[in-house]
């Protein structure tokens, strides 16, 4: 596991695809915390959310990087790397109202 993400260099500022989970909105499912692609911005749902959105977005596309979608959550998880972190000076997370 390394120590530094090293993807982190590759993503472009992106705005969220949807004010929640994209694929449980249109499945009609629920989600318990929104998480947000780095490089696509995908709005998915995280792996406690019956539907895990967010980590199968990861293995449909191989995008690497997501942040938070929660209101005061700053932080980062890079699913190669393993590796959750924040980064200082980055803009605020977006998250949903
Ligand atoms: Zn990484
Ligand atoms: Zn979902
Ligand atoms: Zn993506």
């Amino acid at each position: 596991m390394a120590d530094t993400c090293t993807h982190l260099t590759e993503v472009e500022p992106v705005s969220p695809s949807a004010e929640g989970c994209e694929d449980c909105l249109r499945i009609g499912g629920q989600w318990v915390h929104l998480r947000m692609c780095q490089t696509c911005g995908h709005v998915g749902c995280c792996d406690n959310s019956p539907n895990r959105h967010a980590t199968a977005h990861f293995h449909e596309t191989s995008h690497p990087l997501i942040r938070s979608f929660e209101p005061g959550e700053d932080w980062w998880w890079c699913y190669v790397d393993e590796l959750a972190f924040e980064v200082p000076g980055a803009a605020p997370s977006p998250s949903h109202p």
